[in-house]
């Protein structure tokens, strides 16, 4: 069958993502594999497609439970058929299901982890035809990996023995050499074939800041230069979400929240009306966006730094799922380290390598060069091209400081000076700020008292400590939080290498770069007509509402604008917008075609 007629028909696509058509021809081909995809890949349609080729039914276990039924509601829209197969569905249900299964009437069955554990579902799935296996999010059976679940590893161990001769496919959007390896040996995959998509997602657009005390300010500038499209404000704790979801609301950002103590009925409402695009935006604590496949949303800000690189791209890996411009903002400081290294110190199992990865992202936010490149890297490829266009750093919103030898040397020297101080307090000898303490240990006649009294503040110093810190050329002391030169230090005392540092940004300039990027987005905004994608839209979240499934089931927002720009007035024109399928033409495509036709003859006689 022609893979590229399938694509057409269901999924209404004319061409592969990169990578997609290999993945397809891997699982086709019975031998084992594994995928990277990143975010926005089309993962999933790698296992759909050849799922409708293959004979049997394909089963594909996650552990994210909440994902599934967004994922079957999708394929039934397509004219697929698929079910879920977990412990929440009644006898009844599971019977019916059964049935299906054994008439060979169910194409994709998504399964809970847990139901290879139960005697019934495994010998109910020996008994029946299955084209293959897919392990969807594979990197949480590595200890090696950011998020591992030793239940999913032993539930899958057993899989390759217990279904011979059945192939088995393992994605996942994120994982490092190592976690790959530990992935294959894991789930047992026998010579498999390895694919790795390119990590990059050029769609993002990156910032890191230092974060200054509540930080609402800056995070209200965001709002307004985001405003009424979809976002998450991410928090690291529940006291936090609190805080800022009722200062934002004071401000005039509607929002809803989203965290561990929230009762279910208010947690489930709120996750269910940010699906169903009635809210766009929601603060919440990074339990919120496991099942959330909100394919718009557009921008996100981690109001701390995530524990790890690959936690951040995963949680930034929410935004821009269409591929649209999407805009990623966090806000790292010192505590958010001592934050983390407190509860990673206290694991005596996997502290060093948590320690590791949590130094990396210290290392990724404080290191000024190009984010997209960073984070490619730390994956273990290579950075195709030069310059990124969608990072601060390449949107020469990062200033380097000139003479960061001379910078750098002086701060040392003045570390080494003090010995056995924190930040703050070495800021303000270097700025020449004659504080009690100062005067206490009699810092006022050191060599680099004031040595740096020329900089903007003693903030703008104390940013630049914390840059070395992050790049590992100072370290802090864990208990005293003193700091110390490191040998990286040495090595640029000694002349071996040259440190990059940053300008801290000033009050003036942060204005300059907002105003910059309010223009930028409107240019994005003014290439489809926004009073019929408006119309559209509207249209789109009634039959979601309806039909009691989220509105990007229906039509992405890329489709939607794709509709408002080009207007389609036939079937034919219709069924090439992209995203719209056989299927949904026959559903959705009378109705929508109607608007665009009542809206161009409206504007018309307007005229
Ligand atoms: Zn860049």
């Amino acid at each position: 069958m022609d893979i590229r007629k399938l694509l057409h028909e269901y999924w209404g696509y004319d061409s592969f993502l990169p990578y997609q058509k290999q993945a397809i021809e891997e699982v086709m081909a019975e031998r084992d594999s594994l995928t990277i995809l990143p975010t926005g890949g089309g993962k999933s349609l790698c296992y759909q497609l050849p799922a409708l080729i293959r004979e049997g039914m394909a089963v594909v276990v996650s552990p994210l439970i909440s994902l599934m039924k967004d994922q079957v509601d999708s394929l039934k829209e397509m004219g697929i058929s698929s079910d879920v197969w977990n412990s929440s569905l009644t006898v009844e249900g599971k019977r019916s299901i059964e049935k299906k299964i054994r008439q060979g009437d169910i194409k994709i069955l998504y399964l809970a982890p847990e139901g290879l554990q139960n005697n019934n579902t495994k010998q109910m799935l020996q008994s029946v035809d299955i084209s293959f296996f897919v392990i969807d999010e594979a990197h949480c059976v590595s200890q090696w990996g950011h998020d591992f679940r030793p239940l999913y590893r032993s539930e899958l161990a057993t899989l390759k023995e217990l279904f011979r001769g059945c192939g088995i496919h393992a994605f996942t959007a994120t994982a490092t050499k190592v976690v790959q390896r530990d992935i294959i040996k894991q789930l047992n995959l026998r010579e498999p074939a390895l694919l790795e998509g390119y990590m990059d997602r050029p769609n993002l657009t990156y910032r890191v800041n230092l974060r200054e005390g509540d930080n609402i300010g800056r995070i209200t500038s965001i709002l307004k230069l985001h405003e009424g499209q979809p976002g998450i404000i991410y928090c690291r704790k529940i006291d936090d979400v609190n805080k800022y979801s009722e200062q934002l609301r004071a401000r005039g950002f509607e929002n809803l929240r989203y965290h561990a103590k929230l009762d279910d009925e208010e947690r489930h409402n709120n996750q269910t009306a940010f699906k169903g695009e009635k809210i766009n935006l929601m603060i919440a604590t990074i339990a919120f966006g496991m099942g959330i496949d909100r394919s718009n949303i557009r921008f996100i800000v981690h109001t701390n730094m995530p524990k790890s690189t690959e936690a951040y791209y995963q949680e930034v890996g929410r935004a821009g799922r269409d591929n649209l411009p999407s805009f990623c903002y966090m806000f790292y400081s010192a505590k958010d380290y001592r934050n983390h290294i407190y509860w990673i110190e206290r694991d005596t199992k996997r502290g060093d390598v948590n320690k590791d990865k949590l130094n990396q992202i210290y290392n990724y936010c404080a290191v000024p060069g190009c984010r997209h490149k960073a984070l490619v890297e730390y994956f273990g490829q290579k950075y195709k091209g030069d310059g990124c266009g969608a990072c601060d750093y390449c949107l020469g919103e990062v200033e380097l400081i000139e003479d960061a030898a001379n910078i750098s040397t002086t701060i040392m020297k003045c570390v080494m000076g003090v010995r056995r101080f924190g930040g703050g307090h070495i800021a303000d000898v270097l700025y020449g700020k004659e504080t009690e303490r100062v005067r206490q240990y009699n810092h006022q006649s050191l060599e680099t008292f004031g040595s740096m009294h020329e900089s903007p503040s003693v903030k703008y110093i104390r940013n630049i400590i914390e840059q070395m810190v992050g790049q590992g050329i100072l370290e802090r002391d864990p208990e005293y939080q003193t700091l110390s030169v490191t040998q990286k230090g040495k090595d640029i005392l000694e002349g071996k290498i040259m440190p990059v540092l940053a300008k801290p940004p000033v009050v003036v300039r942060t204005r300059e770069i907002m105003r910059g990027r309010r223009e930028r987005i409107n240019e994005y905004a003014s290439s489809y007509d926004a009073n019929l994608f408006n119309k559209l839209k509207q249209k789109r979240s009634e039959i979601a509402q309806r039909i009691g499934k989220p509105a990007y089931v229906i039509f992405h927002d890329r489709a939607l604008m794709e509709m408002a720009a080009r207007k389609p007035l036939t079937e034919e024109n219709f069924l090439s917008i992209s995203g719209v399928g056989e299927a949904k033409l026959e559903k959705y495509g009378e109705i929508f075609i109607n608007i665009i036709s009542g809206y161009v003859s409206g504007n018309t006689t307007e005229n």
